[in-house]
């Protein structure tokens, strides 16, 4: 569970049980023999429920040591050696449990696991890798704009439901997502992260180009702490051409709809420091002063072309984020985005057609081919 899940997931294809708020739920399942915790979002009552049940809670990191918690440190020089160490402690903890059966009773299939390169990989392959189909993509109008979806679940709000909520949204809307965080298993459990289902709910023009290149409209990028994949994919995206020169001001934005961690907040930072637009869910914990608003707003937009806002109401964070990323097209002089106006049923096109097509859609037709979608 959690994003440490979320990155094992990434690296080993082991699925996840779940984001931040499954930790003390899977506890009561009373069918685990051992919660082993490193440094990412640990529930602060999560020994305290163990005791009701008969889970052995297992801190490995020295930094997040928690009383009532066995600690086996994780040695980093030998890992398997750790490994062993909790799963025999699991495995002698197994005589304890009082509870058989299972309480899994719905697995939702997902697609995890896409790092910048291997988004690269997949528009052209291994010889020919790039990022201008999504680029040109962007640029004509099939696709409007990429969200970073990222963060928390939080019990404080309907949990997962705001990540629902705004990736359906956003992909309706031809908008591109990659995401992180325990919002991603928010994702899959919506069955957003497989293209047979979330295509259906695409945008046309998003779905086009998702079908084309042969990947989900929402790619998963792995733990939050991962976020910096998304920013390499805007870099990347920058030195492709055709967009901004530089991560500020591109069709871009971060959402983090349901943050609770500090974490969030400094990887939002980080995300408004580069030039990207940031909306965090819920009510701001700085709101009291409206010069620390105006100055991590208006005076950030000014000098990074980046901002961090605090919005409680999802509609209201669409709207931001589908603002941002047209002003972006503007100022970049992109095509006007329009709804449906890519992805039309396919019918078989004579020549005039074709070259009518080529003057809307073709932007770098043959060697050396200028990048504009006007050309
Ligand atoms: S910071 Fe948020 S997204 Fe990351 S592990 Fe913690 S709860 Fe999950």
């Amino acid at each position: 569970m959690c994003c440490t899940a979320n990155e094992v997931l990434m690296r080993h294809g082991i699925p996840t049980a779940g984001g931040f708020t499954n930790q003390e739920l899977g506890i009561m399942t009373g069918l685990i023999d051992a919660l082993s915790v490193d440094v990412q979002c640990i529930m602060p009552a999560i020994t305290e429920i163990s005791k009701k049940f008969h889970t052995k809670i297992i801190t490995t990191s020295p930094k997040a040591m928690i009383q009532g918690a066995v600690h086996i440190e994780h040695d980093e020089h030998h890992p398997k050696k750790t490994a062993e160490e909790i799963l025999k402690l699991a495995c002698d903890n197994f005589r304890n449990r009082k509870k058989t059966g299972s309480h899994i009773s719905d697995k939702f299939p997902l697609i995890g696991g896409f790092s910048d390169e291997y988004i690269e990989y997949m528009q052209g392959g291994k010889w020919r890798g790039s990022y201008r189909p999504l680029n040109d993509a962007i640029m004509a109008g099939r696709i409007r704009g990429v969200v970073g979806l990222a963060g928390c679940d939080n019990p404080r709000v309907p949990s997962t439901g705001l990540h629902q909520y705004l990736a359906l949204e956003l992909i309706k809307n031809d908008v591109l997502i990659v995401s992180t965080g325990c919002g991603s298993a928010a994702c899959g459990t919506a069955g957003f992260l497989t293209p047979e289902t979330a295509l259906e709910m695409s945008g046309p023009g998003l779905r086009e180009v998702c079908e084309a290149i042969g990947i989900p409209p929402i790619l998963h990028l792995g733990a939050c702490v991962d976020n910096s994949r998304i920013l390499t994919i805007a870099t990347n995206m920058a030195k492709e051409g055709g967009l901004s020169d530089e991560i500020a001001g591109m069709p871009a934005v971060g959402i983090a709809p349901e943050w609770m961690s500090e974490k969030a907040i400094a990887i939002g930072c980080y995300f408004a420091a580069s030039g990207v637009p940031v909306i965090f869910g819920g009510e701001s914990p700085v709101g009291a002063s409206q010069e620390v608003t105006r100055i991590m707003t208006e005076v950030w937009m000014e000098r990074y072309m980046g901002a961090l806002h605090f919005e409680p109401d999802p509609e209201k964070i669409l709207a931001m984020a589908l603002n941002y990323i047209d002003g972006a097209r503007e100022r970049l002089k992109l095509r006007k985005y329009e709804p449906g106006k890519f992805g039309a049923e396919r019918v078989l096109m004579d020549m005039a057609a074709r070259r009518e097509l080529e003057k809307v859609a073709t932007p770098h037709a043959g060697v050396g081919g200028s990048h504009d979608p006007d050309a």
